[in-house]
């Protein structure tokens, strides 16, 4: 509580009264502790590629770079590490300007079918690397309003983290399926699952269930706090259903009258 005490004095001049106005900032607390989370997150963040940056440039300063094979390696560490970098930053702006005040969503109607494909084109690549198969079936009619780069954007973090958080070998299912009011996305992977007391919080920023993992495979513990953002943007609803060690299935709810929803 924030406390403020004003005395009243009557008119002989006496002490009369005491007013104490108690104010409940426990939600100000709250949120002045998250800005402080995520501050120190963000440097964290930050500090650890650039520290791995300045000591493989030292290195090889010192001495390392006239050793080709030794030259070879750092560099190629030096270029993992800015593409990190140059990706955490991407998605800080990201959320940034999501979050920010003056954000607005282009809305057109996009075909979800059309979408998918683009997507699934996009990531075929990175599936077939691990011997991964993409299915995806669509049905009814799939057109809705929408911000099309911005969904795009949401069905390519969570198709890849599937491809990510699934073992060689394992099969991606993405179904979309036309209702009278919604368009339904799910995104199905064969992967190692979250536990159920986790769910909550990977929407979270920076949660990651395995910090390791995560890093190995280029994540910045972003992606799914922008898909929660930019689903929210479009009034679409967003839901995980997981078992470990067995797979997961996220899945999008879109309206087809968003605006109505709103009101
Ligand atoms: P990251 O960059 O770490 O992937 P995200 O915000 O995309 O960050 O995801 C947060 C965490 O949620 C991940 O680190 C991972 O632990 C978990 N996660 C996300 N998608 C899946 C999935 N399909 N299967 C299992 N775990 C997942």
């Amino acid at each position: 509580f924030d406390v403020h005490g004003a005395p009243i004095i009557g008119q002989d001049e006496k002490l009369k009264d005491i007013v104490l106005v108690f104010h409940d900032i426990t939600e100000l607390k709250k949120l002045e502790q998250t800005r402080k989370d995520f501050v120190a997150n963000v440097s964290h963040e930050l500090k650890t590629p650039v520290t791995s940056l300045k000591g493989f440039t030292e290195t090889l300063l010192d001495g390392a770079m006239h050793d080709e094979d030794l030259r070879e390696k750092f560099l190629t560490i030096i270029a993992k590490e800015s593409e990190r970098l140059e990706v955490l930053i991407s998605d800080l702006l990201e959320l940034s300007r999501i979050e920010g005040e003056h954000f607005n969503l282009n809305w057109e109607e996009v075909d979800l079918a059309v979408l998918t494909s683009e997507v699934t084109t996009m990531l075929a690549d990175k599936a077939k690397e691990k011997d991964m198969n993409l299915y995806t079936k669509t049905d009814g009619n799939v057109k809705v309003l929408a911000d099309s780069a911005r969904l795009k954007q949401v069905l390519i973090n969570l198709i890849n983290n599937a491809i990510v958080y699934t073992p060689q070998g394992g099969d991606i299912r993405i179904r979309v399926r036309g209702q009278e009011e919604n368009v339904v996305i799910e995104v199905s992977d064969t992967g190692i699952g979250i536990t159920k007391k986790e769910i909550p919080r990977i929407f979270e920023r920076f949660y990651r269930v395995d910090r390791a993992r995560s890093r190995n495979s280029g994540g910045t513990g972003l992606g799914l706090a922008i898909v929660k953002h930019l689903a929210e943007a479009h009034h679409a609803k967003i839901s995980v259903d997981s078992k470990p060690g067995k797979g997961t299935t996220f899945r999008l709810e879109l309206s087809r009258k968003p605006f109505e929803e709103k009101e």
